[in-house]
């Protein structure tokens, strides 16, 4: 690995990965986990593709953007990067052939009428992608997701469209709330992460619960996160904050 400068912005990257690691391995082995059990995405939203390279380059294996927009613009300068990458913010559903071209997983399914569209689209092109079904467990109307009421029926419904290979399960944890109040929306998911998995649904398999962000993720992971998001904790604060937790104008702007 590269040895950047002490100091410069390239080698608080580096340094920021690794404690995010040894704090991942250290929140596992606070609740009896096996740190290998949790997959660590970074958040790239707002971040330079030049920063990201260095991130990539310095193992981080799974990189995650919220808008088509910004994935698009970004793809050309990181194409020879052969890390994983997510979609894990809102959809809409004019930009699903863009996503399709750089996505593995899109983690933020949250209507049958999204699934169906991805489904037609995909059955076009003869393939399949993986999904997971976002939840709105903190219940505050600016974040997407199904209502958790709604989630098994989803699943049940999506589980029949051939091309989408349901994964998992993922929710964002309510913000400004002490630990227990995030703990909930967390232990929450989990719960219809094993009531959906009870159902025994053909082409549902959750291996995933997609939850904690870099203020959280310790709680996320103590009930039992396997892919935690995080941002932030790497590269520092970005401009504009709520904006891009939620996604509030994706018009392309
Ligand atoms: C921005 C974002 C994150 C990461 O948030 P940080 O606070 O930067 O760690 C995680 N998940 C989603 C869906 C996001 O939009």
């Amino acid at each position: 690995m590269q040895k950047f400068p002490e100091g410069s912005e390239a080698a608080d990257i580096v340094a920021n990965l690794d404690q995010v690691r040894e704090r991942i391995a250290a929140a596992c082995a606070r609740v009896g986990r096996c740190a290998s059990e949790v997959r660590f995405l970074l958040v790239t939203k707002t971040i330079a593709p030049d920063q990201i390279r260095i991130a990539v380059e310095a193992g981080a294996e799974l990189i995650g953007e919220n808008k088509v927009q910004e994935l698009v613009a970004k793809a050309e300068a990181l194409r020879d990067l052969t890390c994983e990458r997510h979609f894990i913010g809102h959809l809409q559903s004019n930009k699903i052939k863009q996503v399709l071209q750089h996505v593995s997983c899109i983690q933020s399914i949250d209507s049958l009428g999204l699934a169906e569209k991805l489904d037609r689209q995909l059955q076009k092109h003869g393939r399949g992608v993986d999904i997971f079904l976002q939840v709105n467990t903190s219940g505050e109307a600016t974040k997407f997701g199904i209502a958790p009421g709604e989630a098994l029926g989803l699943a049940r419904q999506v589980a029949r469209l051939g091309t989408l290979r349901v994964r998992g399960m993922m929710t964002i944890g309510m913000f400004n709330a002490d630990g227990q109040i995030t703990r909930r929306c967390f232990a929450q998911l989990r719960a219809l992460r094993d009531l959906i998995t009870a159902e025994g649904l053909a082409g549902v398999q959750l291996d995933h619960l997609s939850m904690g962000m870099s203020l959280d993720f310790e709680d996320a992971i103590a009930e039992g996160s396997t892919l935690i998001r995080v941002g932030r904790f790497v590269f520092g604060p970005r401009p504009s904050m709520i904006h891009h937790y939620w996604n509030e104008t994706d018009s392309g702007a």
